[in-house]
């Protein structure tokens, strides 16, 4: 397994900077980190933590970093849990396929057949993501720009990112992100003067809490 190649903070910035031509040697031109980042939000920090979790349940071997932060390694990818932030690296398609994964067993974990066994979501997790009736609402990390809501770019208000696709937090996708100072992002209806905004990766992480 290589170490953490220095090359873009994070997949959306990867994306921003995917039209620039590198004449880098193609290791690095295909190598894409997510970086998940410690915010003070519950919801989502809890979201970061189990996403870890899982990870590293699925690790192929475990390691340490020069720092002695716990490293995942993965087929083509690799994970760094340090105190401020996850961050996942490695080949593009290898890092979105960890992440597809997690977001599988997500899936599968809200899951809970109908009575007439169609897909449905379990009780609980109805009371949470309220006005969903199945686990599919939750997108795919690299399909979430691409929905209605998102716009190309806007900040961060959870983890402070700037010039990153962002939405209008949604009630009912990530529903929980109250902050220490107020209800900010409960209810939609509460929103904020300026708006209280998610990225990408915020967006992905809160479900996992
Ligand atoms: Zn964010």
């Amino acid at each position: 397994m290589t170490k953490k190649r220095n090359s873009r903070s994070s997949a959306i910035e990867d994306t921003m900077q995917a039209a620039q031509p590198q004449k880098a040697n193609t290791e690095l031109i295909d190598t894409t980190n997510v970086v998940f980042q410690h915010t003070g939000y519950p919801w989502n920090d809890l979201g970061v933590a189990a996403l870890w979790r899982w990870l590293d349940s699925q690790a192929l071997e475990h390691g340490r970093d020069s720092t002695g932060n716990p490293v995942g390694h993965y087929k083509g990818a690799e994970c760094t849990l340090r105190e401020k932030s996850l961050t996942i690296s490695g080949k593009e398609a290898a890092v979105y396929a960890l992440l597809d994964e997690a977001l599988k067993v997500l899936r599968q974990s809200l899951e809970q057949p109908t009575k007439k066994g169609n897909p449905g979501l379990s009780s609980l997790a109805r009371m949470v993501f309220a006005g969903q009736n199945t686990p599919n609402f939750l997108a795919k990390f690299a399909e979430l720009p691409s929905k209605g809501q998102w716009r190309a770019s806007g900040e961060c208000s959870e983890c402070g990112h700037k010039g990153v696709p962002t939405r209008v937090l949604g009630t009912s996708y990530n529903p929980l992100l109250v902050g220490w100072d107020d209800m900010a992002g409960f209810y939609s209806e509460l929103r904020k003067q300026s708006g209280f905004e998610i990225c990408q990766v915020c967006a992905f992480a809160t479900p996992f809490a």
